[in-house]
């Protein structure tokens, strides 16, 4: 596989595509690795103090993970720096440090038996990334599935497998035994499939698209009905009650953040703005003047705030979706067109949709671009309806600082996650994880995370005079 720059198409290697019979030598290897109790076999402690060392090794590479997510993915280099690396980093170190503070159960049985659980490894387990975080999500599923003592193969994105390689190489480095940690490289339907095929891999940790999302479930249920995790697209809402105007610029910052990070290409984008009809001018002009001043360059400026789309395919998608918004009544606020920025590369200068009908593609359609839409409502049971009138249910915002309003809001809302005054995910102290057909739900971060790693085991022990 030819790998090349979104930014300007230049070429940045060839990496070799794992062909399916590869899959089955490494989940049968991994299998016998994990077996040997070279690493589920260490005291917690030893397996906490290896990821600690490769957090610290990560933290001396931080400067080049960067650029090769960047180059990969085409992702500023300040997003990369700021965002991505010391993110990945502190989720490495966090279920570190929070591994051997898991306790399993003694249940209350007779005095003639000693009954508990705890929770063991799966053994062998896979992940299959997107492309958008690549070096953000690997630590999402490389901290939880090997702190508990599972050997983790992990498909990174066609697009942008070399930062997952370098953390492998630290991994070594940093004295986690051979073979514990695989990085395999290649497409989605030729070594994607075959992980998700594969007899070996006990539990599969997905986050992508909801079509490869099926994909993935349908190939777990049709071989050896491994554990399947999902964390899949999204449509979420910014929701603006008629006080919002007084969070100032910092509403301002945290929509422009929420939809436009990484060029809009990020699963819980901001992508669909619901106002109160007594702000909706006043917002859209000041959202408009700062969509426009955001600066559209090469990922390799400091300055860049929006970056190149990922290929081809995603441009040409992104403005079929404007023109079909257009068409069902849409007018476009802002962008609405690619611009030149550097040959090679494809930009679209972010976008703001206003008179946006309910019930419009463009309100229901994953974008995963720079294009958000602005819709009013009146009351809260308004905004609740427009906010639920879609599939997905990955992330959702509400700007108010009454606190009765933005419970209404956030328990009205289905959705995963919900941030008041904020646009965040939280931090790893908190489940991520989407509903409806975004995911199952909190399987990501926090101590809950263990648990998509490992599964639980009852011991009955029966004492005998
Ligand atoms: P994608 O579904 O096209 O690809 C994701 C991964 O699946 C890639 O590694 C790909 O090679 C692999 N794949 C593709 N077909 C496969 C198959 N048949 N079997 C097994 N694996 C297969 O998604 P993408 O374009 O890389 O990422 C964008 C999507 O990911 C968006 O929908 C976005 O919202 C979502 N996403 C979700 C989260 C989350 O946490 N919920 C985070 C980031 C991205």
């Amino acid at each position: 596989m030819t790998l090349t720059n979104p930014a300007d198409g230049s070429v940045l290697g060839v990496v070799e595509e794992t062909s399916p019979a590869e899959v089955f030598e490494h989940t049968t290897a991994a299998r016998d690795t994990y077996r040997s109790g070279v690493w589920s076999g260490l005291p917690p402690r030893e397996r906490a103090a290896a990821l600690l060392r490769l957090a610290t090794l990560m933290e001396r590479d931080a400067q080049l993970l960067a650029t090769l997510d960047s180059e990969d993915a085409g992702k500023p280099i300040t997003e990369c720096i700021t965002g991505d690396v010391p993110s990945a980093i502190e989720s490495i170190r966090w279920f570190a440090e929070a591994l051997d503070k898991r306790y399993g159960r003694t249940s209350t049985t007779g005095r003639d038996v000693l009954a508990f659980t705890e929770r063991e490894p799966y053994g062998v387990t896979a992940a299959i990334l997107p492309w958008n975080y690549p070096l953000a999500m690997a630590a999402w599923k490389i901290g939880p599935a090997l702190a508990v003592g599972n050997a983790l193969i992990l498909k990174p994105a066609d697009a942008s497998p070399r930062s997952a390689q370098h953390v492998s190489a630290l991994a070594t480095e940093a004295g986690i035994p051979d073979g514990i940690l695989r990085v395999l490289p290649g497409t989605g339907p030729v070594t994607g499939a075959a992980l998700a095929a594969d007899l070996h891999v006990g539990a599969l940790s997905f986050t992508g698209s909801t079509a490869t999302g099926r994909n993935i479930l349908t190939a777990a249920a049709q071989s050896n009905l491994k554990r399947v995790s999902l964390e899949l697209g999204g449509k979420s809402p910014q929701i603006l009650l008629d006080d919002a105007l007084d969070f100032g610029d910092t509403l301002l910052d945290g929509m422009i953040e929420a939809a436009f990070l990484t060029a809009g290409q990020n699963c819980t984008a901001g992508s669909r703005i619901l106002v109160h009809e007594r702000i909706h001018d006043q917002v859209v002009a000041s959202f408009t003047a700062a969509a426009e001043a955001l600066q559209v360059g090469h990922p390799a400026d400091p300055k860049t705030k929006i970056g190149p789309v990922i290929n081809d395919i995603a441009a040409d998608r992104i403005l079929a979706t404007i023109t079909q918004a257009t068409a069902d009544g849409a007018t476009i606020a802002a962008g609405g067109r690619e611009i030149p920025v550097v040959a090679g590369g494809r930009y679209i200068a972010p976008t703001v949709l206003t008179d946006v009908r309910a019930g419009a593609a463009i309100t229901r359609t994953e974008v995963f671009g720079p294009v958000v839409t602005v819709q009013r409502f009146r009351t809260h049971e308004e905004a609740i309806t427009l906010a639920n009138d879609v599939d997905y249910g990955l992330a959702a915002s509400v700007w108010t600082r009454r606190l009765d309003d933005a419970l209404v809001l956030a328990r009205g809302i289905e959705a995963g996650l919900v941030s008041v005054g904020s646009y965040s995910e939280g931090d790893l102290t908190v489940p991520f994880g989407g509903w409806k057909q975004s995911g199952y739900g909190g399987a990501e971060k926090s101590l809950r995370a263990f648990d998509q790693w490992s599964r639980e085991k009852t011991i009955w022990i029966q004492q005998h005079p």
